[in-house]
């Protein structure tokens, strides 16, 4: 019997055109860009590959909450609401609003980061290591050694090492060390995600050394599918029931519900602890707003509630993540190169095989950014030599061992057509490789380059 074919566990209420332009006309649009893909105006783009922050769809429950969003500035129902999802989700009893994800890490980090501390972690986010690194503190990547290499298929790639972590705990002094940091899914990779097992080994270390554990818990409903589909003994047990366990191994988080929120905009911090919650408030009030908003609008904390139901169900998550695990499925069975396993919300292409003629210091995977873009519309991000920035001290560009083409999927926005028409503008483009140029700077900032960087081709 024919098994029966996928489809996704929605129908599309509301459509929003998108123009496909000619290749001559994305040939002249680029080229004024700098062949920057961040100098592109939206409408100029068939298909947007640059994030899945704040670009995912809303649901008909989402907008119709939004409709019932009270704009009080003290005690607005729509905060309670919100605190009530978020204590029967994660198991967190306060709630801190704010404005993004790196607006609750600049509150949490006020209360908890002095000069010379040090944080360990899995990969830090960059706004995360940049909240650190600004208090002069020191983001310790302590992320298993598997992670950085893109050729092992491993479920759980965003594990933290113990013995790293422990010796980092015996290293420096007591004070130093007030908390770990966790990322889930871990950015590196495109989202790999921390199994239970590493959740709960890492919460008892840190409980052994008397240090608190808190999540950067942007991606977590996607890290909660991998550990029901991955993990031993997770099976039969639903995405909420995950969720539920993962929190209670720690003591709180800073999210951007930009991503698995399923909202255009927002942040929160929960905690377990009502004397952190004092603390954090001094700041929250200073750099986001009263207590009960914190930079969003009433609005905006309704949509939020609901999308967090919505986003922890494990039919939408399935979607998701089918979704990513096509497109890369897609791009092998054409032989295009890209990082394995898959992770929750990227693909990402292997620029330096892809363009073997292309040598780093002429950034091959900004040279498939802008390619796939004259061929096919689409617009991804280049990870790789650009955005690695120059040496702060020598100023030579930095070269990492991978060139990336970064392909983030925003949530329940695209179709797999759309995602047909990245994969055969990629296979278009690996036709022509040969004929690819290299690019050279034309303008370039003195730090975070990529956003700012125009260049030319060689
Ligand atoms: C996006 C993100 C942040 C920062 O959140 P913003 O909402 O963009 O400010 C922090 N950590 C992780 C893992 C993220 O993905």
């Amino acid at each position: 019997m024919e098994t029966r074919p996928y489809a996704e566990p929605y129908k599309i209420k509301v459509v929003e055109e998108i123009k496909l332009n000619t290749k001559e006309e994305r040939e002249q649009k680029i080229k004024e860009a700098g062949y920057n893909l961040f100098n592109l105006k939206s409408e100029d783009v068939f298909i947007d590959l640059l994030t899945d922050s704040g670009t995912g769809a809303m649901s008909d429950n989402q907008w119709s909450a939004i409709m019932k969003g009270d704009e009080s500035y003290a005690g607005s129902k729509s905060f309670f609401e919100l605190q009530k999802t978020i204590n029967t989700l994660l198991g967190m009893p306060y709630l801190i609003p704010t404005h993004q994800g790196r607006a609750a890490e600049n509150v949490l980090f006020s209360a908890l980061i002095k000069k010379d501390d040090v944080i360990p972690g899995n990969t830090h986010f960059d706004t995360t290591k940049g909240h650190i690194e600004h208090r002069q503190a020191v983001a310790l990547d302590c992320t298993v050694d598997e992670a950085f290499d893109p050729e092992i298929e491993l479920p759980f790639k965003g594990n933290i090492d113990l013995a790293k972590l422990e010796k980092a705990f015996n290293d420096y002094p007591k004070d130093k060390i007030k908390f770990t940091n966790l990322t889930i899914t871990c950015n590196s990779g495109g989202g790999q995600p921390v199994s239970m097992k590493n959740i709960k080994e890492v919460s008892e270390l840190c409980k052994k050394y008397d240090k608190m554990l808190f999540f950067d818990a942007a991606r977590f409903a996607e890290n909660a599918y991998f550990i029901k589909v991955r993990e031993e003994g997770y099976q039969d047990k639903t995405i909420k029931e995950i969720v539920r366990e993962m929190f209670s191994y720690v003591d709180g988080c800073t999210m951007s519900s930009k991503k698995d929120g399923l909202v255009n905009i927002g942040g929160f911090i929960a905690l377990k602890s009502e004397e952190l919650y004092r603390q954090c408030s001094v700041y929250e009030i200073m750099f986001e707003g009263y207590l009960t908003y914190g930079g969003l609008a009433g609005r905006d904390m309704a949509a939020l509630a609901v999308g967090l139901n919505e986003s922890t169900e494990y039919d939408y998550l399935h979607s998701r993540i089918r979704q990513m695990q096509y497109l890369g499925d897609k791009l092998v069975e054409a032989g295009i190169s890209i990082v394995r396993p898959v992770g929750g919300h990227a693909v990402y292409v292997d620029a330096k095989s892809f363009l073997p003629n292309i040598p780093q210091s002429e950034f091959p995977a900004q040279v498939l950014g802008v390619e796939l873009y004259i061929e096919a519309g689409v617009r991804g991000v280049e990870v790789g030599v650009v955005l690695a920035d120059r040496d702060p001290v020598t100023r030579e560009n930095r070269f990492p061992k991978l060139d990336l083409l970064r392909l983030a999927i925003p949530r329940r926005v695209y179709t797999d057509n759309h995602l047909d028409v990245i994969v055969w503008g990629l296979k278009q483009v690996h036709k022509r490789r040969n004929e690819c140029r290299g690019l050279k700077f034309t303008y370039e900032a003195p730090i975070m380059r990529h956003f700012t960087a125009r260049f030319e081709r060689v």
